[in-house]
């Protein structure tokens, strides 16, 4: 058990440092001019409102879905900060480790509150969450969709990861072209669907992946979807792309793509957005920095994959 762990902790390791060697310092370049960020700390103390300030630049608002929600979850904008975690979601565990580091501030990608909020119930499970996290003064904000969406965000940081030069958009957004869901472009050489299979888990450090299509079949362009791709399905049939690469595809999904004679590449969830949350550190607290606000912006190790390979 204690292997196990260690192992999963490993691999989650190699991801992150794949993530940050892929994550370019220009990368994040979609920042908005005009917004002066943290205009008011100076000799203040930096704030909640710093920080989101700032992911607004990273990752702006106006890129996410309409369904989604991005932003301030939970907390104060004039809640002091020094140091903030940042993990895929927000759960028991990561919660507990943010307490344990004195962070004040949670940046995940998944919004802790996403769905209609009816009752607070402070015994269910999310209600705990949220009770602590009020009790605490830990503050929440997620980046969803926009961090998926924008120009280096984590679409384009896949791409990098397994081998696409020069990808563009695959969906672009409707106002900004540069930015939009999915990625599309060449490997440096033509290969089959299952040889792409193998050298992403390589890539990757993946235990596991699943694979649709026949497994000789030739590739050379190739998409990718961080995240759940089906819904982006549509788009990469219409694209010169034979495969896609993506998370949370599904049993019709993978009949399809045999029918269509395309390959299907299903890293995981997890595994597809993990990259980009040392990225995400690293270009916040360099944003924060330039307007003297010190926030320590670390990411999480004890956040693992739901699920495990046996
Ligand atoms: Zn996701």
């Amino acid at each position: 058990m204690a292997g196990a762990a260690r192992r999963g902790f490993s691999r989650r390791e190699a991801w992150l440092q794949q993530g940050l060697r892929l994550f370019a310092p220009d990368a994040l370049v979609h920042t908005p001019q005009g917004h002066a960020l943290g205009e008011v700390s100076g000799s203040m103390a930096t704030c909640v409102g710093d920080v989101l300030r700032a992911l607004e630049q990273l990752a702006p608002s106006r890129l996410a879905e309409e369904w989604d929600n991005v932003g301030l979850q939970v907390g104060r904008e004039d809640w002091p900060v020094g140091r903030v975690l940042v993990a895929l979601d927000v759960s028991p565990v990561v919660i507990e480790e943010a307490l344990g580091q004195q962070a004040q501030m949670l940046v995940t990608h998944h919004p802790l509150i996403f769905r209609p909020l009816h009752v607070l119930d402070l015994g269910s499970p999310s209600g705990r969450m949220l009770d602590t996290l009020v009790q605490k003064r830990l503050a929440v904000a997620a980046a969803h969709t926009n961090l998926d969406s924008v120009c280096g965000g984590v679409n384009d940081l896949l791409a990098r990861s397994v081998g696409l030069a020069a990808a563009t958009v695959l969906q672009p957004d409707a106002v900004d072209g540069a930015s939009g869901f999915g990625r599309v472009g060449c490997l440096s050489a033509p290969t089959t669907l299952a040889a792409l299979a193998a050298r992403i888990k390589t890539l990757l450090g993946l235990e596991a992946v699943r694979l649709a299509g026949r497994p000789d079949l030739p590739v050379r362009r190739v998409a990718v979807c961080s995240g759940s791709g089906s819904a982006l399905l549509p788009a990469f049939w219409q694209s010169t792309a034979e495969a896609f690469v993506s998370g949370d595809l599904r049993y019709h999904d993978a009949r399809e793509a045999e029918l269509r004679d395309r390959g299907l590449i299903d890293i995981g969830h997890y595994e597809s957005e993990v990259l980009v949350l040392e990225a995400l550190a690293q270009d916040l607290a360099a944003r924060l920095a330039r307007t003297g606000d010190a926030v320590e912006v670390r990411v999480s190790r004890a956040e693992m994959p739901p699920f495990t390979i046996v």
